[in-house]
């Protein structure tokens, strides 16, 4: 089965995609099942926003299940929609986003880590005074500590995000380069039974997706076996977009299955 399980649309900040179309356009590209995951950054460090940047905070209402309701009815049975959300984490305001996640019936939780030390990476001036190795463990631990937030979560989102924005010569994050903490984290992923998502939106760091193949590789020879996939659209063209490349890499990594969420409960299906 073709799957992907992060995509935006109206109902996040950074998007205007409307859903029916977005699942229209993955059906045109052989998906079988489409997972929405708006954002939800309820720790966005408003007072520091530069003027200008988008404003990350939390926008969906029953109209986001209306939504996804009323495109189930337009396509019919050619594509899965579920509904989700990628829950961005901050260690101040986990009650508060587990009071939120508990407000709709979210079929799927992605868990993301956007922001450290109060700000977020995209902007200017995050990595002034930090040397690759400082920046990426602080990231890794924020990582870390997000693992074991109070609310029910399912995959763990796009792992070396820090490094699309970074300003290193060599940006990738890698597994050599912070094995004893990456060893922390993929067990504690493997422990939780949660997803490892495979994400194909890099900004250019290096490889095809992330977390880097060095760390997705790892994960399997530490018995991991749940991952999905995801292109983190924000527009219907890149849905699924490099899914076909991505999927030959974790075949030859091992995994034979994409894990998926189907009525509460995580299930295998082959990778096509
Ligand atoms: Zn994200
Ligand atoms: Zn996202």
């Amino acid at each position: 089965m073709k799957i992907d399980c992060h995509n935006h649309a109206e109902f996040s900040p950074d998007s205007s995609q409307n859903i029916t179309q977005l699942a229209k356009r993955a059906i045109e590209k052989g998906i079988c099942y489409l997972a929405v995951t708006e954002h939800m950054d309820l720790g966005f460090p408003l007072d520091k926003c530069p003027e200008g940047e988008l404003i990350f905070d939390y926008l969906v209402t029953a109209k986001y299940f209306d939504e996804i309701k009323k495109a189930r009815a337009l396509v019919g049975d050619k594509i899965e929609i579920i509904a989700g959300i990628e829950a961005g984490y901050t260690p101040n305001d986990v009650e508060l986003t587990a009071k939120k996640l508990s407000e709709f019936p979210f079929e799927y939780v992605i868990n993301s880590v956007h922001i450290c030390h109060d700000y977020d990476c995209y902007w200017a001036g995050y990595f002034d005074g930090l040397t690759k190795k400082d920046a990426y463990a602080e990231y890794l631990q924020a990582v870390r500590d997000s693992l074991d937030v109070p609310y029910a979560y399912d995959a763990v989102g796009h792992i070396g995000y820090i490094s699309r924005p970074a300003p290193y010569n060599d940006k990738a994050l890698t597994y050599g380069e912070f094995a004893e903490m990456l060893d922390d984290i993929l067990g504690v992923i493997i422990r939780k039974e949660k997803i490892l998502e495979v994400n194909s939106s890099t900004g250019g760091c290096g490889g095809l997706f992330l977390p880097d193949a060095s760390i997705v590789r790892r994960y399997y020879e530490l018995g991991g076996r749940l991952i999905n996939f995801g292109s983190d659209s924000h527009s219907a063209e890149r849905a699924g977009d490099k899914y076909d490349e991505v999927a030959e890499i974790v075949k030859n990594i091992g995994f034979k299955a994409w894990a998926v969420k189907r009525n509460g409960k995580i299930v295998m299906e082959g990778i096509d």
